[in-house]
């Protein structure tokens, strides 16, 4: 389950976010998980619920939203959705597109007190 190592780097950003804010306790966290970033949301939740039992950490709220896969063609200069792992341009049908979001998790925010 790739989700805990995942949840383990999560918590070690969080947890040099905390100590720069003086903060002691986690609220909330909100990530953007892309929509192939083959990360299954049940199992980061989870994940993480578990590494964070009894740190300051422990009940925070742990809010995902799943951002869906775009793609960017230059020649067009634009952009739009890819379904079914269609890699091209819908208008032009360039297929060295620039996947511009849907892959990757990142933190977006962070919630102490
Ligand atoms: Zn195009």
């Amino acid at each position: 389950m790739h989700e805990m190592s995942i949840a383990e780097s999560l918590v070690d950003i969080i947890r040099d976010e905390m100590s720069k804010n003086n903060a002691r306790a986690l609220k909330s966290v909100r990530l953007h998980i892309g929509e192939i970033s083959a990360v299954v949301p049940q199992a980061l939740s989870f994940c993480f619920h578990v590494i964070t039992e009894g740190t300051e950490m422990e009940g925070a709220r742990l809010d995902m939203d799943i951002v869906p896969l775009r793609g960017y063609c230059h020649p067009c200069d634009r952009d739009f959705p890819i379904e079914n792992f269609e890699f091209a341009c819908p208008y032009c049908g360039n297929r060295e597109i620039e996947t511009i979001s849907g892959q990757d998790l990142s933190i977006v925010e962070i919630e102490v007190e």
